[in-house]
């Protein structure tokens, strides 16, 4: 099998499921409790929050467990109500956990206005300048999109919010441990552990004031209080032990998929002239493409090379499911079709070029254009 679907999911590293599988076997205390197996848990989250805040360069008792960046998310954004003020500065191509966040603020009469990106998917700082109001009280733009890889400008977007007194929220998911973006800087950052090689169903909300925020689930005071709930503390230890993996490996490693990108953009084109990657002029994190093909829907060409053995995706995994046209690719100011004819290919640690050969002739054969 040849997998290309790293943005939805990575494989966990082989260290991390080893070490978690020990932990669940051998340490599965309650770290609540007062014995010597729960204090071992205790001792496990809390070198883990350190190693994870060591990372993104904040302190420890700023960083907040949850089950993943779509309750990160949907904290950050049900928080924007500790500014005082009603307006809410919402990009477009957000993930849908944060839209859908957002649309229910909407509903609870906040006023949100949703900031669209230029035809390559980046939002200009200048479009969020002028959107700010004197009412404004929250901004919420991701470091990375998860369907194109195109970056945004994080470091000017926290000094203008900085300056003009609105929280900014930053969905670092697809940022963190991969590239190089200043997560320290913006009020809130959600990261996921299974995005760079640790379990699925393990994130955490970075507060910068934690002392602003109010409790997102409330019960036995855990996570000091602000989000109770038995720790996954075998979860919690692969995410920091991933992420401390990722990180050594980041800069090789996006030097290495960078090449594999550019590869497999100019074998594709070959194939196809009319190909077009979509955000091809924006800033991009290596190894997320979101390729526009011109005769084939992007369901079509996904499902057949399943059958052929690849995994690729059809833009974000849980909309593909929904069959609608990705928000995404829509608020680039693409049309419908062009938005259903895209595929996302994403790369990562065990992607060669010996697979991306593959796929490229695959696509070839799909699209009748080889032996
Ligand atoms: N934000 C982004 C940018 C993502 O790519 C994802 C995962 N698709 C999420 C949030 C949600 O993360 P999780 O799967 O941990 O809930």
């Amino acid at each position: 099998m040849i997998y290309l679907d790293y943005a939805a999911s990575n494989p966990p590293y082989p260290q991390v499921t080893e070490k978690m599988g020990e932990l669940m076997r051998q340490n599965f205390g309650n770290a609540s409790g007062i014995h010597s197996m729960a204090e071992k848990s205790r001792l496990l989250i809390r070198q883990s929050r350190k190693a994870l805040a060591d990372l993104m360069g904040v302190q420890p008792q700023q960083v907040f467990f949850t089950s993943g960046a779509t309750e990160a998310n949907n904290w950050a954004v049900k928080q924007a109500a500790v500014s005082g003020k009603r307006h809410m500065l919402i990009f477009a191509a957000e993930h849908s956990s944060v839209i859908n966040s957002a649309r229910y603020m909407a509903a609870r009469g906040f006023e949100v206005t949703w900031l669209r990106p230029d035809g390559n998917g980046v939002l200009p700082v200048e479009t969020v300048e002028n959107a700010v109001r004197p009412d404004t009280g929250f901004l919420s733009v991701q470091a990375v999109n998860n369907e194109t890889g195109v970056m945004q400008d994080v470091k000017a977007l926290a000094a203008i919010a900085r300056k003009r007194g609105v929280i900014y929220h930053c969905d670092g998911v697809q940022s963190f441990a991969h590239c190089d973006q200043p997560l320290k800087l913006p009020d809130f950052v959600s990261i996921s552990a299974h995005k760079l090689g640790g379990p699925a169903g393990v994130g955490a909300l970075i507060l910068r004031q934690p002392e602003r925020i109010s409790p997102f689930i409330h019960g036995g005071g855990q996570e000091l209080g602000y989000r109770a709930g038995t720790e996954n503390t075998a979860g919690i230890a692969g995410f920091a032990m991933a992420a401390e993996l990722a990180f050594a490996e980041r800069e090789a490693e996006q030097a290495r998929l960078e090449k594999l990108s550019d590869y497999f953009v100019s074998a594709l084109k070959e194939l196809e002239g009319r190909i077009v990657l979509n955000g091809e002029k924006a800033p991009r994190r290596a190894g997320i493409l979101n390729v526009r093909f011109p005769d084939i829907s992007g369901e079509e060409l996904v499902l057949k090379l399943d059958r052929a053995g690849i995994c690729a995706s059809p833009g974000a995994a849980c909309a593909s499911r929904e069959g609608k046209a990705s928000h995404v690719l829509l608020s680039m100011g693409l049309s419908e079709t062009q938005t259903k004819n895209s595929v996302r290919f994403s790369f990562g640690r065990d992607t060669t070029k010996a697979q991306l050969e593959e796929t490229v002739k695959t696509i070839g054969i799909i699209l009748g254009k080889g032996e």
